[in-house]
């Protein structure tokens, strides 16, 4: 049960676990905090927060939690406005896309790594943002992973776990480096692909026939593109190194396709495609 829980940036993420707390009973009070009083009176009206402050360091005093759901880009700021009016107690995580930037953060802002802070990661989320677009059921049966440091709090860690447990989530642990590295490639890589396709073929003389004709499949494959830019930004600068890698990795992938229909390849087509139908198979099962 938490007593009091802060979370600051209350948009698609942060209402999302607002919503799923609350309906679990697993919280007495909810305080928000972010930029925009009017976002925040919003979230308040439609019952996902208590009360809120825009002034962060009078939001997170008396909280046993703080949950940080900022685009990355906000993060560090973020910290330094808090860092003095935490709680002694206080557990602090967070929601950020990628861990290495995060944790560069804290450790700049705090100094060190606090052994209350556990940073965090839930895989879920729609192309939609803000508060508006948040539903409690958005954990339930998803994947949270938390990447906690040797510095982390084995107490406050387990608080986290049972929090996003509460919310439906199934929660597992990774070290940073690794998280990146996989997130990457299984999300990273596929919302470049999306942004790039998109504003490519937007960009084509023949745009509006372009899209006139296009129907699910491109529907399907385009969803991501639209994503929040700015959320999306932050999330390709932050995890640049591991997200270059498997760019790059990509990029010698589709030479290799392409090589393969100048050539008339039929072997090498049909033997890339029949790989993808089967990993695409066994993922949706
Ligand atoms: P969102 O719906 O746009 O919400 C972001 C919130 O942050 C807004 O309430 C915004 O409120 C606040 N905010 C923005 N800049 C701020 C600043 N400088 N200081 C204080 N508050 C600020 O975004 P989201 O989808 O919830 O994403 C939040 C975080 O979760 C990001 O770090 C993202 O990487 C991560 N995440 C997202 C997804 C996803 O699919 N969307 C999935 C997993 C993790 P104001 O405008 O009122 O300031």
């Amino acid at each position: 049960m938490i007593g009091r829980l802060c979370i600051v940036g209350v948009g698609l993420i942060g209402g999302s676990l607002a919503r799923a707390l609350r309906e679990a009973g697993t919280v007495k009070e909810i305080v928000g905090s972010s930029r925009n009083a009017e976002h925040l009176q919003r979230a308040v009206d439609l019952g996902v927060i208590d009360s809120f402050d825009t002034d962060l360091s009078e939001a997170v005093r008396g909280a046993d939690m703080v949950f940080v759901s900022v685009p990355l880009g906000a993060m560090r700021n973020v910290f330094a406005l808090l860092r003095d009016s935490l709680e002694p107690g206080a557990v602090l995580t967070d929601a950020g896309s990628a861990k290495g930037g995060v944790v560069a953060d804290v450790k700049q802002v705090f100094g060190k790594v606090p052994a209350a802070f556990v940073p965090g990661h839930p895989i879920a989320g729609t192309e939609n943002s803000g508060v508006e677009a948040s539903f409690a059921d958005l954990y339930r049966g998803r994947r949270v992973i938390l990447t906690p440091l040797p510095e982390t709090d084995d107490e406050a860690l387990q608080m986290v776990r049972s929090m996003w447990e509460a919310a439906g989530a199934v929660v597992s642990e990774m070290e940073v480096v690794h998280h990146d590295e996989i997130l990457a490639a299984t999300s990273h890589l596929p919302h470049m692909l999306a942004f790039a396709l998109v504003e490519s073929l937007a960009r084509m003389s023949e745009q509006r026939e372009i899209f006139e004709y296009a129907a699910g499949g491109f529907r399907d494959f385009t969803r991501i593109a639209s994503s929040d830019p700015v959320m999306w930004r932050d999330i390709c600068l932050a995890n640049r190194e591991a997200l270059l890698l498997v760019m790059e990795r990509f990029q010698a992938d589709m030479a290799v396709l392409g090589n393969a229909i100048r050539d008339r390849d039929e072997t090498r087509i049909l033997q890339i495609f029949q790989q993808a139908k089967s990993a695409r198979d066994a993922f949706a099962d």
